[in-house]
């Protein structure tokens, strides 16, 4: 994500209805917040928000949580909540390392994650968001039958997710394909900013889809 400071985005987010400030104390109960049961779905590092909104807009019945760590890009979901004002959305800007403070065991049905950053350095390998260590994260908070789905157009980054999966015993590979705008997984694909932007360029889009293992 390109970043560009925008002014007084930490003010507009200090202050917007749709943004939850005190996250490590929300751990348990946003069926609270969102004043329902329905599941709860997130999206880690969401950018802009075109994703998770279109998600938020077409799927009533489901609530969304979208995570962002920089406060210039999520300014940009906000300025779209304020005109959509979608009941089933909030968002928080904050690290997904401290993911696991934020919701509960089970509080959360499925995890999005699109285009996430790619750290190419070896030894910044555990900071990729699909590396054992932010899986085991995800373990703490997914319900049992949630599922994880990844997409990137880094074939690096895909290799090694495919292979973190692999090492950890718990999760297990539903799905996945090399080029999803060629394969049947892109039928009700949702488009995200980054993939917008890489399909035009003709660039094939990598998609995972994982879940637990039954055993566990
Ligand atoms: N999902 C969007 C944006 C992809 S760019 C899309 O597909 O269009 C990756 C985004 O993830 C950036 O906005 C970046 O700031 C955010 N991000 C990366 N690592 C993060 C982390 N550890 N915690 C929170 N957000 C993160």
């Amino acid at each position: 994500m390109r970043l560009r400071n925008v002014p007084g985005s930490r003010d507009v987010i200090a202050e917007s209805p749709y943004t939850i400030k005190d996250e490590t104390t929300r751990k348990g109960t946003w069926g609270e917040i969102f004043g329902n049961d329905n599941p709860i779905y997130i999206e880690i590092g969401m950018g802009k928000g075109q994703f998770i909104m279109e998600l938020a807009r077409s799927n009533p019945d489901k609530n969304y949580v979208g995570i962002e760590k920089y406060s210039s890009v999520l300014v940009r979901a906000l300025e779209k909540q304020d005109e959509e004002q979608f009941p089933n959305i909030y968002f928080i800007r904050m690290e997904a390392e401290y993911i696991a403070d934020v919701f509960a065991e089970n509080e959360v049905a499925g995890i999005y994650l699109n285009f996430s950053d790619p750290w190419p350095k070896d030894r910044h390998a555990k900071r990729r968001l699909t590396s054992v260590q932010f899986l085991e994260r995800y373990d703490r908070i997914l319900a049992p039958e949630g599922h994880i789905v990844f997409k990137t157009d880094n074939r690096e980054l895909f290799d090694f997710s495919l292979e973190q999966v692999e090492m950890a015993d718990k999760w297990e590979l539903l799905n996945h394909t090399y080029d999803l705008h060629n394969s049947p997984y892109v039928t009700g694909n949702v488009m995200t900013e980054y993939e917008t932007r890489f399909v035009a360029k003709g660039n094939p889009i990598c998609r995972m889809e994982i879940c637990r293992r039954e055993s566990w």
